[in-house]
């Protein structure tokens, strides 16, 4: 069955949203609010979200797979968050005046991934990364910052060069711009690196030291590589490297902090950045994020001294709806959730099974068909043996990968080139009905 044929019964199940498509496309570009959220031939419109379900404006339900792009660890509206959020309702939703929940959240961030000392909340996981960013570069006095090819750090200037395309050669590559309307001057301050490269990237990063205001790397890439992780080897050696010459050593957690353990991808990895950029998860689904670390550091250049700010010391980040009450609450709420215990260990039973099933799938059907990812984070691709760096993922058969989400689509389970997630409000029936539709979308693929 050719991709159109699942478009054919995407449709056919789909009318509302098709008119819903035209309609919001007079007033939103591409009919949504992003690019990442455009899909062939036109977007699913949700009337509503529960638990590890979402339903259409036509009435289809489907298990969701994208689960707010990985915010929703214990699915959507968990009671506790529900709860939490209305009791804070009746007391503020919005304040520009420090309040308890902050300090709070702040706390509670510590005391879960102890290296990070002193945090900072503001409003993405984007404006995570541009901050934290500024915030090394000013403690260590330099404008460059090294990021690894084909990582994603969100939509910021810095953030999209080398993120979605690529140049120069693979040991060393060079700044590529990923999109329209970011000067060229940009790339000029941005080393790239090789991922997963354990020789070359710490090689580089040597040769530039004197440069560099900081090392940002993704230890899992979701997004950017098709969800991979970092080879031990290769994180331990940036690890070192960053280290012999005092370059902040960024994490970006966005995708990571709390899904692979409380700890994040630091426990995950054993690897201890001086930096993170945090989101998602974080913001309990009430848009938050946060970037945070080092004592040294963040008293250094994001304390506010006497007087005002010594800006050419520190940095100026401040922001409307930076650390407001209702994000800081269902962030706590989740976190406090997350801590009795049941969550987490429930999803990554669950998970593996679903990763084992597809694994079982991949060796019988005559698809190259690969299954990456870690703990409760998913993707699938086809035509490539394996996935180690942005070229690689570049060689995926993006045709057949279509093919294959706009099936599942078709058959209720909301899938795409984002990465996959599964939730604690997912059940062990919901991966079943995943691996049974896999299973049959593959025969329809001629698999
Ligand atoms: N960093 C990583 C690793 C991400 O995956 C994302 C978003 N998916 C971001 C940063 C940007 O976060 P946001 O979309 O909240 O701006």
């Amino acid at each position: 069955m050719a991709v159109g044929e699942f478009e054919k019964l995407y449709e056919s199940r789909t009318p509302e949203c098709q008119a819903l498509f035209e309609e919001a496309s007079k007033v939103l570009p591409g009919g949504v609010g992003g690019s990442g959220k455009f899909m062939q031939p036109y977007p699913i419109y949700v009337e509503k979200a529960y638990g590890g379900y979402v339903w259409d404006v036509d009435g289809n339900q489907y298990i969701d797979m994208l689960m707010g792009a990985g915010v929703h660890i214990l699915g959507h509206n968990p009671q506790p968050v529900v709860d939490a959020l209305a009791d804070q309702l009746q007391k503020s939703i919005h304040l520009y005046i420090p309040a308890l929940p902050e300090i709070r959240l702040a706390q509670k961030i510590n005391q879960l991934m102890p290296h990070v000392e002193m945090v900072r909340f503001i409003n993405s996981g984007s404006e995570a990364t541009m901050m934290v960013l500024r915030a090394a570069r000013a403690y260590r006095g330099r404008d460059k910052i090294a990021r690894f090819e084909g990582n994603y750090h969100g939509q910021h200037d810095f953030a999209l060069v080398s993120t979605l395309t690529t140049a120069g050669e693979l040991e060393q590559p060079e700044p590529s711009m990923d999109s329209a309307g970011i000067p060229k001057a940009v790339a000029e301050k941005v080393l790239v690196l090789p991922y997963n490269d354990p020789v070359n990237a710490p090689r580089i990063i040597e040769e530039n030291a004197d440069e560099l205001g900081a090392v940002i790397i993704e230890a899992f890439s979701a997004f950017g590589l098709g969800c991979i992780p970092a080879d031990p080897e290769f994180l331990n050696a940036v690890r070192e490297v960053t280290k012999k010459h005092g370059i902040p050593l960024i994490f970006d957690e966005v995708v990571t902090n709390f899904r692979l353990g409380l700890g994040g991808a630091t426990e995950y990895f054993g690897v201890t950045p001086d930096l993170v950029a945090m989101g998602k998860i974080l913001s309990g689904g009430v848009t938050s994020a946060a970037y945070g670390g080092k004592r040294e550091i963040m008293q250094k250049v994001v304390t506010p001294t006497a007087g005002l700010w010594d800006l050419k010391e520190q940095i100026f980040q401040s922001g409307t709806f930076s650390g407001n009450p209702l994000s800081m609450t269902a962030g706590l709420a989740v976190l406090e959730e997350l801590e009795k215990g049941e969550a987490l260990p429930y999803l990554d039973g669950i998970s593996d099974t679903l990763r084992g099933g597809w694994k079982d799938l991949a060796d019988k059907t005559d698809l190259k068909m690969l299954v990456t990812g870690v703990k409760s984070i998913f993707q699938i691709h086809f035509g490539v043996d394996g996935i180690r760096n942005k070229r690689d993922l570049l060689r995926v058969d993006k045709g057949v990968t279509r093919e294959f989400h706009m099936g599942l689509i078709a058959n209720g389970i909301l899938a795409s080139a984002h990465p996959l997630f599964l939730s604690s409000a997912h059940t062990e029936q919901d991966v079943e009905k995943i691996l049974d539709v896999s299973k049959d979308v593959l025969s329809k693929m001629g698999g």
